[in-house]
Order: structure tokens, then sequence, then C-alpha cells
């Protein structure tokens, strides 16, 4: 596979009243040409803003510390706001949760999308409505032609977000970064946009970077799944890897929350116990001890390094740690 982005040490952090939030702590992660990843956790898990620091479109006071995000071999950590409007309209697209607050209302879509393809390509106003045309029946909106006319309240929701796929591809992008684009919708909504974006991925060889804090979600669509949790990565692999091989404490919470369709969903959901730590303060050692059943003494001292269980296959655990101590468990030794 070849590496289309590569984050690096990435480590963002928003200056507010209450001290730094460190939201991204040394997060590294390689997106390949044609992949989809998903990129999972809670909220406040570090998602959203790895995005955004991608795209560099964080607010203030938001600030890349340091680390590099190597797309197409620069450094886009380096490139100035100008440099970045013209990779974000060409190169790199980003869907969100609620398009409506991405789309104009007072403008048709049609009008919408033929703007962003004039702004990124040279195609006369004629050649665009075509191609916007076009781009409405790839994403299967029926009656293409006539919805053109149509502005974004007169859509239901699964039908915006079609809409915004469509913008998104308008540029026929290397990269789509899409953060949480089925939450809004309902379940066979979701699952025909998770369709729809796993046939555009096929017909279009974009890579997908697919936020969610839905495990359920990414099994279908990503060939690989980076779990975040505290602003970390805690384990990083295939989805067998994940669904089936995963030792990891956060990860196992977090299948356990997922529903699964085979099974009566009542008696089978469980949401992992307590709430993701204050990153004004984090914990010193691993950012899931103070929730994790399987806290031991150094867990709460020292972040472990990731472990490769097998190659692709990353964990950040000191229970897989060859180093960890094996009988410090915090419930059994210190009442
Ligand atoms: Fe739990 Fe320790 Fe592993 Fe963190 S490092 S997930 S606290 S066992
Ligand atoms: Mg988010």
């Amino acid at each position: 596979d070849s590496i289309l982005l590569k984050v690096n040490h990435l480590q963002t952090s928003f200056f507010t009243h209450f001290g730094e939030v460190k939201a991204v702590r040394d997060v590294d992660l390689t997106i390949n040409k044609g992949e989809v990843v998903g990129v999972v956790g809670e909220s406040g898990s570090g998602k959203s803003v790895t995005a955004m620091s991608i795209l560099k479109l964080l607010q203030h006071p938001g600030k890349i510390i340091s680390g590099n995000i190597i797309y197409k071999g620069q450094d886009l950590a380096q490139r100035s706001e100008k440099e970045m409007r013209k990779i974000r309209g060409n190169e790199i697209s980003m869907i969100f949760q609620d398009p409506m607050t991405s789309l104009n209302p007072l403008i048709t879509v049609g009008e919408q999308i033929m703007e962003t393809i004039i702004e990124h390509q040279p195609l006369n106003k004629k050649q665009a409505k075509e191609k916007a045309i076009n781009l409405l029946n790839m994403v299967k909106i029926p009656d293409a032609e006539k919805r053109m006319k149509d502005y974004p309240f007169e859509f239901s929701g699964g039908m915006r977000q079609r809409v915004m796929i469509a913008i998104a591809l308008s540029c026929e992008p290397d990269l789509l970064i899409a953060d949480e684009p089925t939450t809004a919708l309902d379940v066979t909504t979701q699952s025909q946009i998770l369709k729809l974006m796993k046939n555009l991925k096929g017909e279009f060889n974009t890579s997908i970077m697919l936020i969610t804090h839905d495990l359920g979600v990414v099994a279908d669509i990503c060939s690989r799944i980076v779990v975040m949790y505290g602003g970390m990565i805690m384990e990083e692999g295939s989805v067998e890897d994940i669904f089936y091989r995963s030792k990891h404490p956060y990860t196992l919470g977090l299948l356990k929350s997922v529903p699964r369709p085979d099974m009566d969903q009542q008696s089978r959901l469980e949401p992992i116990k307590g709430t993701p730590p204050n990153l004004v303060n984090p914990p010193e050692g691993c950012p899931f001890a103070p929730r994790c059943d399987y806290a031991m003494k150094i867990c709460t001292t020292t972040c472990p390094e990731h472990t490769y269980i097998q190659e692709g296959h990353r964990s950040m655990c000191w229970l897989l740690h060859e180093e960890a101590p094996k009988s410090d468990f915090l419930s059994e030794g210190d009442e």
C-alpha cells in the first residue's frame, strides 16, 4: 500500500481559562491510498480534534503543539492558510454530522454544488450544472435534475447528507474525512449512507477517514480501525484484530457497548462505567486507568508504550507489555 497521509507524534491543545486542554497527545496515524480507516472512541477522545488538526481547521484557542502531518510527502503543519485552502478544496474534503449547518439554507442545493465545482475546477456554468446533476445521481438522489432547484430544508436528513457527500466528492478528493456522518440519522438511513460511501470509495478510490463513537458503524466499511481514548491511540488493527483479537480493556469495553443484531439489545448493552478523563490534568499513567477493571499500580504512574501483537496490530496497555509487573492489581493488593 502506498501512504497518502502520515501523522507523526501529533499534539494539539486548547488554551482555555481552566488551563491547557491536552486534546490530542502524541497521535501517530497512517492512511494509505484507497483505504478506509475508522477512528473510534467516546466523545472527547480526540477524534475530531485530530481531524481538525489534519485540515488545520482548529478554532481558537486550539493549537498544534508539535508533530508532522505528512500528506503526499509535504508537511501540512508547515503550510500557510492560503495553501491549506487549496488543499482543503481540492485534495481533502470533510463531511460532518449535521449537514444542515454546512449547507446555506437560503441557496438551492444545485447552486451550492455548482458553486463548489466552479470554485475548484475550470468549468463553465453549464458544465458545472451537468456535473452537479451527475453527482446527485451518483449519491442516489431521485429526480436529481428537479431537486437541484430545492432548498436544503426540503430534503430529509439522509438526503441532505447525500448532498454533502456529493459536494465533498465534487473536487474528486484523495482523502475524505467523515466526522460522525451518520450519527444524526435513523438506523436504516445510516446503513444506506454507509453503503453509499463504500460504493463511492470503490468508484473513486478515495481514501476515507471515518470518525465515529460507534464501533458498529465501522465493521462493514473499514479495513483498519484506530481506537482513541483520552487523546491517545489505545489500539490499532484490522477489523478482525479489533473485533476478535483485542485484549485491550478499553476496546473490550467499547465492544460490549455495541448493539449487535444477533443479540437481545437490552440485555446485551453494557456501557463502560465512569467518564472520560479531564484533559486539563490528564491522569499521569494510562488515561483509562481510573475506569479500568484491570488497572495495576504501574498504570496510574506510567503510560505504557504500544506493544505490537502482530504486524499492523498494536495495543497500548501494560497487560500486553513484556515489562509489565505481573502481580500488582489495584483491586486486589490495595484495599
Ligand atoms: Fe487498564 Fe492498565 Fe491497560 Fe490502561 S494500561 S488499559 S489501566 S490495564
Ligand atoms: Mg467529535
